[in-house]
């Protein structure tokens, strides 16, 4: 069996997976794991193969120890990368900015154009590219490829990725709208055109990535022609934890009359805010037994979350004109069947209606859940991105 290693690296984290390109988008990966707490006192590496969890804990000082131990513990459970038919490595890459609109085999020239584009995703982009350097050193002799979040939505007309700002300020500074979740919504709309049995070209959709960070795009044939987030992945749905659009106004209010510092703000935005900011807790599954409970906060948070979403839908329906396919995916997409159904409830004038008992089936695969007379057809479709990722690495082995 070819196995791709699948690699997101974040600050003080890597995520991997060993997976087989051609295995369904709900099979398990051969192995997978999580490195964390990288630069503190005591770290941990999980391994999960075969059915079976392993954890080590040792000091974990940088990525390149990190990666280390992930391969030894996988080594000891014969499922290291030397043990199985590697044939490449796909990375994570956030943000590709206006230099990438698609997969890239990693060269030394490839890392120094990602590492310039640093002040685009100063959270980001320094992590992936850490794993990156870490991982070529550690296994030389097969292909890196990057792949970015941003690459599906490279091409989107000006209309949808230019902010109405001073125009030269914002080619200079690289504000613009550029989306992530791209390598989602492009395998998301790729499957509901299989699914369809038409070619990709022949349907317009929308396609709702709903997990703890949340986008929608609004795509025609082939193309994206919008998507919720921005310039970073702040905008657009509320969240988890982000806020999602809010006022810009509010930044400078909270700075100037508040007197929160700056980095304070973007914090509060980014990690307390969405669900958890309003209910106290960012899990759905939390969410819903809070409401069951007739807790207040848990109800209102819930109806802001879906008031933005419907807001979303109804433009993007405009901005399509005609619209074949409305498909939901990630942790809450794939499993909320009451956000799925307040999401789109109402809209039989425009030709969408969700079959109940259709919507209530669990999570086991890519299904329709409108009903038989629903002009627009609704799919819930999960979502796999580190297969998706595994697939295009795979093309350059
Ligand atoms: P991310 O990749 O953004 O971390 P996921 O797509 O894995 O997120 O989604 C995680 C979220 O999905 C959880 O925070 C939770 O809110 C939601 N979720 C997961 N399972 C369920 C479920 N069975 N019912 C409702 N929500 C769920």
């Amino acid at each position: 069996m070819s196995l791709v290693l699948v690699l997101n690296s974040g600050s003080s984290s890597i995520k991997f997976q060993l997976v087989d390109p051609d295995q369904h988008a709900t099979d398990e990966p051969f192995a997978s794991g999580l490195v964390e707490q990288i630069g503190e006192p005591m770290g941990r590496v999980t391994l999960k193969h075969a059915g079976e969890k392993h954890v080590v804990e040792a000091p974990i000082p940088d990525h390149t120890v990190g990666l280390d131990l992930a391969f030894k513990l996988m080594a000891e459970h014969e499922c290291g990368p030397t043990d199985v038919e590697l044939v490449a490595v796909g990375h994570r890459l956030v943000h590709g900015g206006l230099v990438f609109s698609k997969p890239e085999l990693i060269t030394d020239q490839i890392v120094d154009l990602a590492r310039s584009l640093i002040p685009l995703a100063p959270l980001h982009n320094p992590a992936n590219i850490d794993g990156i350097e870490v991982a070529r050193k550690l296994l030389p002799d097969v292909p890196h490829v990057a792949v970015f979040d941003t690459g599906f939505f490279h091409g989107m007309p000006p209309a949808a990725a230019l902010y109405a700002v001073d125009k030269e300020l914002a080619a200079e500074t690289g504000v613009r709208r550029y989306g992530f979740h791209g390598t989602s919504h492009e395998y998301v709309s790729n499957k509901v055109a299989e699914l369809m049995e038409l070619p990709k070209a022949a349907i317009n959709q929308i396609t709702l990535h709903l997990g703890n960070g949340a986008s929608c795009a609004a795509i025609k044939g082939e193309q994206p022609i919008d998507t919720s987030m921005g310039m970073t992945p702040l905008a657009g749905l509320v969240m988890g934890t982000r806020s999602g659009d809010v006022d810009p106004g509010i930044v400078f209010h909270l700075h100037r009359t508040a007197g929160m510092p700056i980095d304070d703000i973007d914090e509060l935005l980014n990690k307390k805010s969405g669900v958890k900011g309003i209910a106290g807790v960012n899990d759905f599954r939390e969410l819903r037994r809070m409401i069951e409970e007739e807790n207040e906060d848990a109800w209102l948070a819930y109806n802001i979350y879906i008031h933005q979403l419907r807001r979303y839908i109804g433009s993007y329906m405009i901005s399509l004109g005609r619209v074949d396919a409305i498909t939901f995916t990630a942790g809450v997409g794939e499993n909320d069947s009451f956000v799925r159904a307040d999401a789109l409830a109402n809209l039989e004038m425009y030709g969408i209606k969700i079959d109940p008992e259709r919507n209530a089936l669990p999570n086991t695969g890519p299904r329709l859940i409108s009903a038989h007379d629903s002009v627009i057809k609704v799919w819930v479709v999960p979502t796999n991105e580190e297969l998706a990722i595994a697939r295009y690495a795979k093309a350059f082995a």
